[in-house]
This record gives C-alpha cells, sequence and structure tokens, in this order.
C-alpha cells in the first residue's frame, strides 16, 4: 500500500513556527516546529 506523502501533507494546515509564528514552507522536514531561521538558533 502506497501512502501519498505529497496528499497527506496537503491535507495538513500551514505549520507555523513556534518561536516567530512565521509560516513554515518547507515541509520536507516534518519534524521542525520551527522556521529555518529559528531553527539556526536553536
Ligand atoms: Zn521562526
Amino acid at each position: 500500500m502506497l501512502i501519498k506523502m505529497t496528499e497527506f501533507l496537503k491535507n495538513l494546515p500551514s505549520k507555523k513556527c513556534t518561536q516567530c509564528g512565521k509560516k513554515i514552507e518547507e515541509q520536507h522536514e516534518s519534524y521542525v516546529h520551527t522556521c529555518d531561521k529559528c531553527s539556526k538558533i536553536n
């Protein structure tokens, strides 16, 4: 059974950075809860 990961991600609401609240567009790293900027700080 093939899971369409892209379809799964499309159905997700837009993720927001837990640090600054900025919308996270990079969805390839689904475990990331902060934007690229904040993730570098941490
Ligand atoms: Zn951020």
